[in-house]
C-alpha cells in the first residue's frame, strides 16, 4: 500500500462549502481557511433545534505503544454510515506536533481512511494549538510579572503549580530555572514545560460550552499558593479576559472532510490521562445537532478515554452514549498474550486466545455502563485467518472484522450496518458508572476496582496531604479523572493483559479547576514526552512547490 501522504494526495477533495452545504450549515457562519477548511461560528450551535443524532464513542482495548487505530475505525465507520445512506460526521481531536515528529506520527487517521488535508491537519492546521500555547504562555509570563513587580498577591515562588507550555517533544524542557541573570530578569526559580495537549487551557476549551463559559472557567484554574497557604486563581491575576480573547477563533470547531468527502470535525486536542482525551464538547454537540450518527474517539484504551468520556464529558455536556465501538487488533491480543514486539506479525493463535482476557475485561466494564458494544477488529495485513477465527469465536459480545485502513467505507460496511441495528434494536441504558456527589476516594475506589481491577487502593503520604488541601477549598468532591499508564489497565505499564487484584497506588494530586476536576496521579505521568533516537522528522520532507513526504 502507498504511505498515507501519497493516498491523500491522490483523494479529489470537494470545496468546503459544499460540504458545509450539504449539513445545512449557513455560509456567513463559516470563516474559511482556503478551499478545505472551515471554521463554524460556535454559537451556531444555539440555533440548531433539530432531533439529536446518535452518538458512537470508539474506544480500544489496552494498545501496543503504535496505536491499535481508534481514529482509522472512526473516520472508517463514520464514511461508511455514509456510504449506507445515513447522515454521519465523525469528530476527532488535532494532532499534536510532538507525535507528529516524534514515534507515532500523525492523527489523521491511515491508509483510505483518513481525514483532509492531511498534511494541514497534521502540522499547524487552524492555529488552534497554537493558540492554547499563547494563551497558557500568557498566564506564565503574568505571574514571573507579578511576582517581579512586588508580588502582591503573596505567590509562593516554590509552589507556583503552572509551568510553561510548548507543542513539541522535547525532554530537556522538562525541569529548568528561569529568571538567571540578574534582578532586572525577575527571581531566578524552578520551572518546567508541559506539551501543550497537557495544558489545563487545552482541557477547558474542550470542556467549554461557549465564550463566557470558557472566561468563567479560565479565571478559576489555580496557578500557584500563596505564603499563606491560601490558592491563586487567574482570576485573581484578571487575565481571564486576555487568556479567552486569545482563543477566540480557537473555539469555533474545524470542519474538514474524509478522504470520500464526508464530513468531519477536527477539534482540540486533551490528553487521555492528565485530562479527558476528547475533541470539544461544542464540535460534538454541532455534529449531533447536524447529522443522524456522530462517532467520536477517546483516547487511549476504554480504561482511559471511554471510562473519562462516560462518568465526566457526556455528564458535563448532558450526552448520552447510544453505541460504543471497541477497536482491538490481532497484534495487541498477541501482545497480551505473552508475545515480544519483535515477534508480533508471527502467527500465533494460542497468544491470540489468551490475550483475548484483555479484551474481556474492557468489555465487561463498558457493559456496567449500560451502553450496547461492539468489537471492531483492525484487520493488518499480517493477521491469519486462524488467528482471526480465533478473535471471532472468543469475543463475548458481536465482533466484526474492519477493512477500512486497506479499503475505506467499503471495508467498514458491516461494521456501520452492525453499529446502526444495535443502535436500532438495543436501546442504550447508559448511566455514569461514578456517582457524581461521591467523595474523591470513594469515586477512586470504584474506578480502580471496578475498572482498573486493583483489589486494594493506597495513598502516598504526598497524596494523603494534598486530598487534605483539596478539601480544605472544597474540592473534596469534584469530578475525578486518573492519570496512569496506557500500556495497562493497572497503574503498572509491565503489567500486560488482564492483572487483577493488585495494589493501586495514588502518588499525588493536581486541581484542574477550570477543567472542573481533580487529577489523580497514578505512577510517572509524561506531560513532555521525549524524541526517540530516530525521529519521524528524519522522514518528512518538503520541495521546492511545498509538496511534502513522509509523515503519516
Ligand atoms: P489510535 O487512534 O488508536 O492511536 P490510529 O488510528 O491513529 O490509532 O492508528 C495508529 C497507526 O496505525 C496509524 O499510523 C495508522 O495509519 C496505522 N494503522 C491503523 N490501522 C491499520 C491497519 N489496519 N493496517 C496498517 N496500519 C494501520
Ligand atoms: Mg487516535
Amino acid at each position: 500500500m502507498l504511505p498515507d501522504i501519497e493516498i491523500a494526495k491522490g483523494a479529489r477533495l470537494v470545496d468546503i462549502r459544499e460540504i458545509a452545504k450539504k449539513l445545512r450549515i449557513p455560509e456567513e457562519k463559516l470563516k474559511l481557511y482556503g478551499n478545505h477548511i472551515a471554521k463554524v461560528d460556535h454559537r451556531y450551535l444555539k440555533e440548531l433545534n433539530r432531533k439529536k443524532g446518535k452518538l458512537i464513542l470508539v474506544t480500544a482495548i489496552t494498545p501496543t505503544p503504535a496505536g491499535e487505530g481508534k481514529t482509522t475505525t472512526s473516520i472508517g465507520l463514520s464514511m461508511a454510515l455514509n456510504r449506507i445512506g445515513k447522515k454521519s460526521i465523525v469528530t476527532l481531536r488535532e494532532p499534536s506536533l510532538g507525535p507528529v515528529f516524534g514515534v507515532k506520527g500523525g492523527a489523521a487517521g491511515g491508509g483510505y481512511s483518513q481525514v483532509l488535508p492531511m498534511e494541514d491537519i497534521n502540522l499547524h492546521f487552524t492555529g488552534d494549538i497554537h493558540a492554547v500555547t499563547t494563551a497558557h504562555n500568557l498566564v506564565s509570563a503574568v505571574i514571573d510579572a507579578h511576582i517581579n513587580h512586588g508580588n502582591e498577591l503573596g505567590i509562593d515562588i516554590r509552589k507556583i503549580y503552572w509551568k510553561r507550555a510548548i507543542d513539541m517533544n522535547d525532554r530537556a524542557l522538562r525541569q529548568i530555572v528561569i529568571a538567571l541573570g540578574g534582578s532586572a530578569n525577575g527571581y531566578p526559580r524552578e520551572d518546567g514545560f508541559l506539551i501543550t495537549a497537557a495544558s489545563e487551557i487545552m482541557a477547558t476549551l474542550c470542556l467549554a460550552s461557549d465564550l463566557a463559559d470558557l472566561k468563567r472557567r479560565i479565571g478559576e484554574i489555580v496557578v500557584a499558593q500563596s505564603e499563606k497557604k491560601g490558592l491563586v486563581r487567574i482570576k485573581d491575576l484578571g487575565i481571564q479576559g486576555a487568556v479567552a480573547a486569545l482563543l477566540k477563533d480557537a473555539i469555533n470547531p474545524n470542519l474538514v472532510q474524509t478522504i470520500e468527502n464526508t464530513p468531519a470535525f477536527v477539534h482540540g486536542g486533551p490528553f487521555a490521562n492528565i485530562a479527558h482525551g476528547t475533541n470539544t464538547l461544542i464540535a460534538t454537540k454541532m455534529a449531533l445537532g447536524l447529522a443522524d450518527y456522530v462517532v467520536t474517539e477517546a483516547g487511549f484504551a476504554a480504561d482511559l478515554g471511554a471510562q473519562k468520556f462516560l462518568d465526566f464529558v457526556a455528564p458535563t455536556g448532558n450526552l448520552t452514549i447510544d453505541a460504543v465501538v471497541l477497536v482491538a487488533s490481532i497484534r495487541a491480543l498477541k501482545y497480551h498474550g505473552g508475545v515480544a514486539k519483535e515477534d508480533l506479525s508471527k502467527e500465533n493463535v494460542e497468544a491470540v486466545v489468551k490475550g483475548m482476557e484483555n479484551l474481556k475485561v474492557h468489555v465487561e466494564n463498558l457493559q456496567k455502563y449500560g451502553v450496547p458494544i461492539v468489537v471492531a477488529l483492525n484487520r493488518f495485513e499480517s493477521d491469519t485467518p486462524a488467528e482471526i477465527e480465533a478473535v471471532l469465536r472468543e469475543s463475548p459480545v458481536k465482533c466484526v472484522i474492519n477493512e477500512a485502513y486497506a479499503k475505506g467505507s467499503e471495508g467498514a460496511v458491516e461494521l456501520a450496518q452492525r453499529v446502526v441495528e444495535t443502535i436500532e434494536t438495543i436501546p442504550t441504558n447508559y448511566k455514569p458508572l461514578v456517582p457524581a456527589e461521591l467523595p474523591i476516594e470513594e469515586k477512586i475506589d470504584i474506578i480502580a476496582k471496578q475498572i482498573y481491577r486493583a483489589g486494594k487502593v493506597i495513598y502516598t503520604d504526598t497524596a494523603k496531604s494534598k486530598l487534605s488541601m483539596l478539601k480544605k477549598n472544597g474540592y473534596g468532591n469534584y469530578p475525578v479523572i486518573i492519570a496512569k499508564t496506557q500500556n495497562s489497565i493497572s497503574d503498572d505499564p509491565k503489567k500486560i493483559n488482564a492483572p487483577k487484584g493488585y495494589e493501586f497506588t495514588v502518588r499525588d494530586f493536581q486541581i484542574s479547576a477550570g477543567a472542573g476536576f481533580v487529577v489523580a496521579l497514578a505512577g510517572e505521568i509524561m506531560l513532555m514526552p521525549g524524541l526517540p533516537k530516530v525521529p519521524a522528522a528524519v522522514n518528512i520532507d518538503i520541495d521546492e512547490n511545498g509538496e511534502i513526504t513522509g509523515l503519516f
